[in-house]
């Protein structure tokens, strides 16, 4: 009898525990469908995301690729660094580029106590709102976050933008590198990761061969808000 029991409590644990990993989850599948990695189109459009500025000797390296191709890029800017350099970011407005927010001072969000999120979005939003129109787009930092970060990004109607092609350019790999993975990884609807945070950065070169490549190829570079546009809700099962 006593043993009958012991096996109910234990076939009861096991259920609790069940139950409580699939609340889990559900509640991580839910969080992740709200952060966008790449929009699923059959147009062949993808937007070049460049994180970490605005930086004195990397930015105008970078823009003044971008400028000579005629490409418009989407810039994760962080609040610190737009308060060093206002001017850079005046820059970037005055080409046409779109402007996101990387919270003020890169802290990992997931990672903080929850009290500190809020004013992390908060003050790089005060500083870009000075230069930029105020932004709609939001990356967090390392592209961490948890159901608080959401919660909060949620408060300030930002749209969570990840990526899916990491070009790990921030380690300062061969520009050959950075290229191989773009052009390997790209798919119509991408979204791709570059920095501008530190000096010397293979970005600019890289960028100058990734653009005339995938030119040739027949695509089309446009900001993350022109991206999103580009959403396609299909009814029928897709393989990717
Ligand atoms: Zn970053």
């Amino acid at each position: 009898m006593k043993h009958i029991r012991f096996r109910y409590l234990i076939l009861g644990l096991g259920m609790m525990f069940l139950v409580g990993t699939a609340g889990q989850i559900k509640e991580t599948l839910s969080d992740n469908a709200k952060v966008i990695h790449k929009i699923p189109t059959t147009h062949k459009v993808v937007a070049i995301t460049i994180d970490d500025g605005p930086h004195p000797k990397t930015t105008p390296q970078i823009l003044a690729v971008l400028k000579a191709k005629q490409v418009k890029a989407t810039f994760f800017v962080l609040g610190e660094e737009v308060e060093r350099f206002p001017e850079i970011l005046s820059q970037e407005v005055a080409a046409g580029h779109e402007i996101g927010s990387h919270a003020y001072s890169h802290a990992h969000l997931s990672r903080i106590r929850e009290d500190k999120i809020d004013p992390e979005m908060e003050k790089a939003e005060m500083v870009i709102s000075r230069i930029a129109p105020k932004p709609t787009l939001f990356r967090p930092p390392g592209g961490l976050y948890n159901h608080a970060v959401l919660e909060i990004a949620g408060r300030h109607h930002y749209t969570m933008i990840l990526w899916s092609v990491d070009t790990k350019d921030w380690s300062a790999p061969p520009v050959d590198k950075v290229v191989d993975v773009v052009l390997n990884n790209i798919k119509p609807g991408s979204i791709v990761l570059f920095h501008d945070g530190s000096y010397p950065l293979p970005t600019a070169q890289a960028l100058e061969i990734i653009i005339d490549r995938l030119k040739e190829q027949g695509y089309e570079f446009i900001t993350i808000s022109e991206l999103l546009e580009y959403y396609e809700i299909r009814p029928t099962l897709s393989l990717d």
